[in-house]
């Protein structure tokens, strides 16, 4: 299996660097610009054709060395085709701030805390953050102007090998939701919830200075709402961080996290315009998801999607399904055949686990139980609060 992290550095250029690199994004920016123009009005994809009518105007109008005109054909063929994968609209693409794409080893190379560019003025050395890389193959790298600082977006692409069901020893079940961001029931029996009720106080603050600031209209306000924009993705970017990797850590390898396969979720939510609503809609499920999924492939352990459907009407002690088991308003699930009360998000991550059990069985695995593994255990209810 092969998973790609991107790395996100700064680089520390000196005056006369900062002015080649400007230089150079600033050329390779308006070169794809006169590429995207060609590409638009030709209708257009087809390498051979781009190269042979674009390449020395690349070369001559813009300054670029060969690679780097090769390249700025390449950067915009892949932005045409990643558009064209979302949309049929064929509209001329711009491409407004200074970047460049750099390819491994020829426009770039990383040595002992520096990082080495083709540049139009040949190459230079610029000291790079201190930053450990995972042990991989680095890829098409991204340089990037912000805030006034310049920024490397570096993909760094690692074999892992492939962990089959029969590698499997621990099942993990795992509810996302908005009063416990998650929570967690596992093959020891053991539950845990991550609460979100700083997450939701944080989130509905967010929302009321967004709501402000959007009727207030001013330029300075539309600034300020950019920054908090940002700010907020940030914290969520972290929040999601922390989670999955405590998750993660958590278990041993060989384990099967068990989630919800939240296709529809959004669909769902959008119907909610209130506060409320903002809350349950932006909560970034995928983001979360995805930081699940690549941090367990690299710990050696398993993600599975399942149908959520009737995962907290069903009763996980006799398997009976009644909407009227779910006590929305009490947070509660009182089941009306056996009585068995417990939560009600508990239940959601009990039937997760039994659904990644049940996935094992269908495999032809039979897994080795920790602890004495059950499918119920006693209602304790340990409650770990999210630390943020
Ligand atoms: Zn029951």
């Amino acid at each position: 299996m092969k998973i790609t992290l991107t790395s996100k550095v700064q680089i520390y250029p000196n005056e006369d660097s900062r002015i080649v690199l400007m230089d150079t994004m600033r050329a390779y920016r308006d070169a794809c610009n006169f590429v995207s123009a060609f590409v638009f009005s030709n209708q257009t994809l087809d390498l051979r054709e781009l190269q042979q009518n674009l390449y020395y105007d690349l070369r001559d109008r813009f300054g670029l060395r060969s690679q780097m005109a090769i390249s700025v054909l390449r950067s915009v063929r892949t932005c045409y085709k990643a558009r064209d994968a979302r949309s049929n609209e064929w509209s001329c693409i711009r491409f407004t701030k200074p970047q460049i794409d750099l390819i491994w080893n020829r426009d770039y190379s990383i040595t002992k805390g520096f990082f080495s560019i083709n540049t139009l003025e040949g190459r230079i050395k610029v000291p790079l953050e201190n930053t450990v890389f995972p042990n991989g193959k680095f890829g098409t790298a991204k340089l990037t102007f912000r805030h006034n600082k310049f920024y490397l977006n570096i993909p760094v692409t690692m074999e892992r090998p492939d962990i089959s069901f029969a590698d499997i020893n621990c099942v993990v079940g795992i509810d996302r939701g908005v009063r416990f961001l998650t929570t967690i029931y596992d093959s020891y029996g053991k539950t845990t919830f991550v609460s979100g009720a700083d997450y939701r106080k944080k989130r509905e603050h967010y929302y009321e200075l967004r709501q402000q600031l959007q009727q207030a209209g001013t330029s300075s306000s539309r600034r300020r709402l950019k920054a908090i924009v940002q700010r907020e993705n940030r914290w969520i970017n972290d929040l999601n961080h922390c989670i999955s990797k405590a998750l993660v850590e958590a278990y041993p390898r060989g384990t099967l996290f068990v989630l919800e396969n939240l296709k529809n979720i959004q669909k769902t939510f959008s119907i909610l315009t209130t506060k409320q609503g903002y809350v349950l809609e932006k909560w970034p499920y995928f983001d979360l998801e995805r930081k699940i999924v690549y941090k367990a492939a690299l710990r050696g352990q398993m993600v599975i999607k399942v149908d959520p459907a009737y995962t907290s009407q069903t009763c996980p002690l006799c398997g009976r399904r009644n909407k009227q088991s779910r006590i929305r308003n009490k947070h509660l699930f009182k089941c009306t055949a056996c009585r068995y009360e417990t939560n009600d998000d508990r239940v959601a991550a009990i039937n997760l686990y039994s659904k990644g059990m049940q996935y094992l069985v269908q495999s032809g695995e039979s897994m080795p139980l920790f602890g004495g593994a059950r499918s119920i255990v006693p209602d304790a209810m340990p409650v770990l609060e999210c630390p943020f």
